[in-house]
């Protein structure tokens, strides 16, 4: 039994954590999501300082459970940007203060094998956090983000990550959630505004990327 699929994603994943740390992002591997919220926890958490934490939207950091936690720790301040009941335009408000939170959490819509994180964004928040602000983000990404280049990386986020995103908001009014292919619509409520590649991270270590060994998000 030489396990040829474990054996595929482990190197896969290593070559990728190995890119990752050598354009200065700190990089972890963990072997699904239960490993990666005690990367979190255990390696990451204890060496940054942190009083308020925010996120962007991202199913993989869900799925870790580190919200529960962060939650239940009464020392950490839990900006809310997602919060119902709460209106846009305040929620919009929160998203800019989420900027200067200690630790904004996050996905990548993609990670390339030569170790650069592509995302596509609506409002810009999530981009922007990972660009400049929060002290220190942390990303979480399942094995099937990996892609190998950025061309990849474009062509998986907007034939299948972008059109299903808008598929999961039901609120949206825009052409692929009837078609299910990016139509490159001029809708109002279009989801593909603003495209960011993230070749390295500045300061060193300030983005940490815990890979996962498990399909996870979109
Ligand atoms: S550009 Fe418009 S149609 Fe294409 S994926 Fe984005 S929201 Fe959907």
């Amino acid at each position: 039994m030489n396990r040829p699929v474990e054996r595929y994603w482990e190197r896969r994943l290593e070559n990728c954590r190995k890119s990752l740390k050598s354009n200065h992002f700190e990089a972890y591997l963990a072997n699904d999501r239960a490993g990666a919220k005690r990367i979190f926890m255990e390696d990451i958490l204890p060496k940054i300082q942190v009083k308020s934490v925010s996120w962007g939207d991202s199913l993989t950091f869900h799925a870790t459970g580190i919200l529960g936690e962060m939650r239940r720790n009464p020392d950490i301040e839990i900006l809310e940007t997602f919060a119902e009941n709460v209106s846009r335009d305040q929620l919009i408000e929160r998203r800019r203060q989420a900027l200067l939170t200690d630790l904004f959490f996050t996905g990548s819509n993609a990670v390339t094998e030569t170790g650069k994180l592509v995302n596509l964004d609506m409002v810009g928040n999530r981009v922007g956090a990972i660009t400049f602000g929060p002290k220190n983000i942390v990303i979480f990404a399942g094995r099937n983000k990996i892609v190998s280049d950025v061309e990849a990386a474009m062509k998986r986020i907007k034939s299948y990550a972008a059109p299903l995103n808008a598929i999961r908001h039901p609120d949206l009014q825009t052409p692929c959630i009837k078609t299910f292919c990016c139509m490159d619509c001029n809708s109002p409520d279009r989801i593909c505004n603003v495209w960011t590649i993230t070749e390295k991270s500045f300061p060193a270590g300030r983005i940490k990327v815990v890979l996962i060994n498990e399909d996870l998000g979109l």
